[in-house]
């Protein structure tokens, strides 16, 4: 019998999507955050961050994955793929029926789908099933330098797995699971790494380049 694979939801040659990674506590003070904004205000992105909407799940009353996303989070491991995969795909929908303007006409959008894919199935799973990923801006930057931005941002922000504890065990899922992912993505030539180490000027300018290329 014939295998009919079903094509994605969004067609990538109408939506552009760039997952966004970095290792945990890169999206602190002068890491991915600073950067997604900067780049949503220079070329109209949703942006979409996997972590916010996993804790806007686990926090909506009557949510099925309420405990599930509460203990993957504490945990520091990667709540199962389709969860997270709906619920990305329910927010670009919603996105992409709502917004007008340049690069979201006629079922057009773009996406920075801020740290996502965590896991080799997730990102396989998104691309087949919603859509085809054009790009992956890599964040780079040490261990050091993210343990200690996490501990920063421990002070304030009420985080129940910014500590020392799950921290460990979230740069272990990391190096583990994430970064087989950069490695896919490498193989297929579409990782934009970009060391975060330097000034947020500096690292802007590379990154907004990178995605300029995109839309040229
Ligand atoms: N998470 C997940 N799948 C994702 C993104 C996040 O399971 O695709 C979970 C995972 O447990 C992770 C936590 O959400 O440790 C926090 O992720 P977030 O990106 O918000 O934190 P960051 O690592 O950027 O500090
Ligand atoms: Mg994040």
């Amino acid at each position: 019998m014939a295998e009919s694979k079903s094509s994605p939801v969004f067609d990538a040659q109408k939506v552009t999507v760039i997952y966004v990674l970095g290792g945990p506590g890169a999206g602190n003070v002068i890491g991915k955050g600073t950067q997604c904004s900067k780049l949503v205000d220079a070329f109209g992105f949703c942006h979409l961050s996997a972590g916010d909407l996993l804790r806007e799940e686990q926090n909506r009353d009557g949510s099925q994955y309420g405990e599930l996303i509460r203990t993957c989070i504490r945990e520091g491991t990667i709540v199962p793929s389709h969860v997270t995969i709906k619920l990305l795909e329910n927010a670009m929908t919603e996105e992409v029926k709502k917004r007008t303007g340049d690069g979201w006409t006629d079922g057009r959008g773009r996406f920075l789908i801020d740290g996502f894919p965590r896991k080799l199935d997730q990102a396989v799973g998104f691309d087949e099933t919603v859509c085809l990923a054009s790009l992956v801006i890599f964040f780079d930057t040490t261990e050091d330098v993210m343990l200690e931005r996490l501990l920063e941002r421990a002070k304030t922000s009420g985080r129940e797995d910014d500590n020392v504890e799950t921290i460990r065990k979230r740069f272990r899922t990391y190096n583990e699971q994430t970064m087989p992912v950069i490695e896919y993505y490498k193989t297929l030539d579409k990782v934009a790494e970009i060391d975060s180490t330097v000034s947020v000027e500096q690292v802007y300018r590379v990154a907004s380049a990178t995605v300029s290329k995109l839309f040229s």
